[in-house]
């Protein structure tokens, strides 16, 4: 396993859609590996492929709890909102407010390509969706409420 480099916004890979993920490859595990090193070491909370520079659907979360892999992952039902400030690894050191909805349902696959459904509600909720954003071209700055702020050593995404 290794660290790979984050791409930073401004990288045309970050406004790309992702294409899904058919069959679990030796690359692809080593993908999954690599994604979960490289988000433990930036101290993130999720990291989408295309942070890393490969246009495959395919997303790591780690909100405390371990380790969630999600494969081809898609948005089952949402409801309620929460509004409040979101980061994300590849626009370090900078947060902005972001209304999400404060529960979300996801449908995927895990890293054996069993289809799994995972619900999840405030930060839960706040990374899926941002991170789903990612696999179709969109970062948070785009749903930014006002203007962007610095900060240090803060959970990124
Ligand atoms: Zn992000």
């Amino acid at each position: 396993m290794a660290i790979r480099t984050i791409r930073i916004q401004g990288d045309p890979v970050l406004e790309k859609t992702c294409k899904e993920v058919k069959e679990i490859t030796p690359r692809i595990r080593e993908l999954i590996g690599d994604m979960l090193d490289t988000m433990y070491e930036a101290n993130g909370v999720g990291l989408a492929a295309p942070q890393v520079g490969i246009l495959r659907r395919l997303v790591v979360i780690d909100i405390g709890d371990g380790p969630v892999v999600m494969i081809n992952p898609k948005i089952l039902e949402m409801s309620g909102e929460q509004t409040g400030d979101e980061g994300c690894l590849s626009l370090p050191g900078k947060a902005g407010a972001v209304t999400r909805p404060n529960y979300v349902k996801v449908i995927a696959y895990d890293e054996n390509m069993e289809e799994y459904e995972i619900e999840g509600t405030e930060l839960m909720a706040r990374a899926m969706c941002h991170e789903i954003d990612h696999l179709d071209g969109h970062m948070y700055t785009e749903k930014v409420e006002g203007a962007l702020h610095d900060v240090t050593n803060e959970d990124e995404e």
